[in-house]
């Protein structure tokens, strides 16, 4: 597993490949020489190969955005883990919020996906959080504890050890309104409190937890003092230049663990 602090770019649906290659050659000139976190790119689909490219020779890693759980066959439109790792893809996220709801997955195929992800020796990042709905009737543990049950059926200690979760309150993701500190704690809590249960406390204690939703140069640094934050992941801030290295300096300067 790479060192934590760990912050993931979800470029959604943005940047062509071109685009991608010039932002991580400007960032690169930005950081040059600084101490950084841990660093993701998760570009679309079209900009892996590329990217991988010149990624090669800098120090970020390399994300997919999602994947389909079959390997091969009359699938139009999906892409298998192979042609991922061929590309070079280091990490996946699995569950966005946005597949979940827009392209309505629901947690068996994120169990499926977290399998095939996991069997190449490729690292999920495990995307949950509730809705708005959810927080406001108090049932945000009861949807916590379904999609980390369902999403890890058959995810035995071992595989725990390369997984990544996002927490990301739906509610939270591009709407510019932050999960504040301590919303992001209770969470985090709960879910290190459900993972006890499903399998340890070392797994609960040493997994990677990082916050998504509406996360800017501003409120960075609150949040990664924030306990049990291990990083972020992060949409829209992620596609501009100065937002995102200002956010990478904050989590450098203020991380807790
Ligand atoms: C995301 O897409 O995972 C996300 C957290 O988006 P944003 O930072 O734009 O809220």
């Amino acid at each position: 597993m790479i060192p934590k602090p760990i912050v993931a770019a979800n470029w959604k649906m943005h940047k062509t490949p071109q685009e991608g290659v010039k932002f991580l050659s400007e960032l690169n000139n930005l950081l040059l020489d600084k101490e950084m976190p841990s660093i993701i790119f998760c570009p679309p689909f079209t900009s892996l190969f590329h990217m991988n490219e010149i990624l090669s020779d800098l120090e970020y890693f390399l994300g997919a955005q999602n994947v389909y759980f079959e390997n091969e066959g009359a699938f139009t439109g999906e892409i298998s883990m192979n042609m991922l790792v061929s590309c070079g893809v280091q990490y996946v996220i699995i569950g966005h919020s946005e597949r979940r709801h827009i392209f309505k997955e629901s947690n068996n195929d994120i169990n499926k996906k977290i399998h095939t992800v996991l069997k190449q020796e490729i690292f999920p990042i495990f995307c949950i959080g509730e809705k708005l709905d959810d927080r406001e009737t108090n049932n945000t543990r009861k949807v916590l504890v379904k999609q980390l049950e369902e999403g890890l059926l058959g995810i035995n200690k071992d595989m725990m050890s390369k997984i990544i979760i996002a927490y990301e309150p739906v509610w939270a993701i591009g709407t510019g309104i932050n999960a504040v500190p301590n919303q992001v704690e209770e969470s985090h809590d709960m879910i290190r409190e459900i993972l006890l249960d499903l399998y340890s406390m070392n797994i609960a204690n040493d997994i990677p937890i990082l916050y998504g939703g509406s996360v800017k140069p501003d409120n960075s640094e609150e949040l990664i003092k924030t306990k049990g934050v291990d990083g972020f992941l992060i949409g829209g801030a992620s596609l501009n230049l100065e937002m995102f290295s200002g956010i990478i300096e904050n989590v450098h300067n203020n991380s807790m663990r």
